[in-house]
């Protein structure tokens, strides 16, 4: 389980703090929606269920930053290798 309380950060911990880069060099993402379906037969519905994972892409090279997926439910051939 990942914990969801966000810790207090101050403005000045901020300044100081380096800006994530992706490979490419691209510094700005965007909040995107990949959707996987789970099948029928595994689906505890018993009927095919659409899961959106929220995902932040690279503007720049449109690849999925593997920070935004930890788990790493999604394939590396739309992810960006990790930095
Ligand atoms: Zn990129």
């Amino acid at each position: 389980m990942q914990n969801n309380q966000k810790p207090q950060i101050s403005a000045a911990q901020l300044v100081d703090a380096k800006i994530m880069e992706c490979r490419c060099g691209g510094r700005i993402f965007d909040s995107k929606l990949v959707i996987k379906q789970i099948s029928a037969i595994m689906s505890p519905t018993s009927n095919p269920l659409d899961v959106p994972i929220q995902v932040l892409v690279c503007s720049n090279c449109g690849k999925i930053s593997p920070m935004s997926d930890p788990e790493n439910l999604l394939p590396a051939d739309i992810k960006s290798e990790k930095i």
